[in-house]
């Protein structure tokens, strides 16, 4: 694999404000500033700049429009995309990956924009998009579209496959929303200190993208494409300290927090390596089971985008300062 022209793009989106007196955050297009909260107020504002900041009012399209579309165009062309949504619990990375019925997310909102081109070409080429949404909850792997099945992860060379995993075939939108409900569903939830809802495993749906230009009437196939963007609901990054945990709790707290840290030094690994080519540095996509799922869209010819949410409210100082650290390190 060439980890040469390896970039991530990232973006920052700030969510909507829980407590309009008290916000910390102030952004531009390309920056954002932190200010210390009244009870720290000694410390100086901070400043980071990133590909794209996102404000409160951002809108769902808007976030397709810089991130989503740039992912799209490129799975069409053969290479594989992805997309982390990166961020404490209850920093708006499910609403921008899920989104609503009336206000699409990420996923929908690229799955439309597929079968859209599927159309467009279908005079030429012959497109399906098959669907599979699974979780990484303690280092393993569950199906979300049917958590009985046994699933097994066999690494092939460069990538990784997951034996046993429910893949649909979807044409519509709804289709591949009432796929996201029932994953919802599915998704481990028992409740934490900081959040009964609490998202502590990561959630990647990946849309596997099969082209295949029709030769001549007959329809005769040749010339097989084949791409897969995949889109990453991540674990709230909150520390485990925050949340009180003990016992399970600790170690599955541990264990969302060995992913994260992981991704960010492949990411910044692979970004070593594109200014640096001639360096040896190994990336450790076999040190965590999401990074070593994700490691075929993590590569040179693949499109990486990373949107960090945050809250603007004081109460979410910390967490907000701890999110930006970690992904002005994706840059
Ligand atoms: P997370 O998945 O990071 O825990 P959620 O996406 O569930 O956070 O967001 C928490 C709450 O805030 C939800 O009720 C969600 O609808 C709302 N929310 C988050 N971001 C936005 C936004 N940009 N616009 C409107 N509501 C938002
Ligand atoms: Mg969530």
């Amino acid at each position: 694999m060439n980890p040469v022209d390896f970039k991530v793009r990232v973006s920052v989106r700030v969510r909507p404000s829980g407590n309009p007196d008290q916000q910390v955050v102030s952004s531009t297009d390309s920056e954002i500033k932190l200010e210390s909260p009244l009870h720290a107020a000694r410390k100086q504002p901070r400043k980071f700049a990133f590909d794209s900041v996102f404000g409160p009012n951002s809108t769902q399209s808007e976030i397709y429009d810089s991130v989503g579309l740039d992912l799209m165009q490129h799975a069409v062309q053969g290479y594989n995309a992805c997309v982390f949504a990166y961020g404490q619990t209850g920093s708006g990375k499910t609403h921008t990956m899920m989104g609503t019925e009336d206000n699409l997310g990420l996923v929908p909102s690229v799955f439309k924009s597929l079968i859209e081109f599927s159309q467009k070409v279908s005079g030429t080429t012959a497109v399906t998009v098959r669907v599979s949404m699974l979780e990484v909850y303690n280092e393993q792997v569950r199906d979300l579209l049917n958590p009985r099945n046994k699933l097994r992860l066999r690494g092939t060379g460069d990538d990784c496959i997951v034996e046993g995993l429910t893949e649909v075939r979807a044409t519509l939108v709804n289709e591949v929303r009432s796929l996201l409900e029932t994953a919802a569903r599915n998704r481990a939830t028992a409740s934490t200190n900081a959040n009964d809802q609490s998202s502590r495993s990561h959630a990647v749906v990946s849309l596997t993208i099969k082209q295949q230009k029709i030769k001549n009437l007959d329809t005769e196939l040749t010339q097989q494409k084949v791409s897969v963007v995949r889109l990453v609901d991540l674990a709230g990054s909150e520390r485990v300290k925050a949340s009180g945990a003990s016992g399970d709790r600790l170690k599955e707290g541990t264990n969302i927090n060995k992913s994260l840290v992981v991704l960010g030094r492949v990411i910044s690994t692979l970004s070593q390596l594109a200014e640096t080519p001639n360096s040896r540095a190994l990336v450790p996509y076999r040190e965590s089971v999401l990074t070593r799922l994700l490691q075929n869209s993590l590569s040179g010819n693949s499109r990486t985008a990373m949107i960090a949410c945050v809250s603007p409210d004081a109460d979410s100082y910390d967490q907000t300062l701890s999110t930006l650290r970690y992904a002005d390190q994706a840059k």
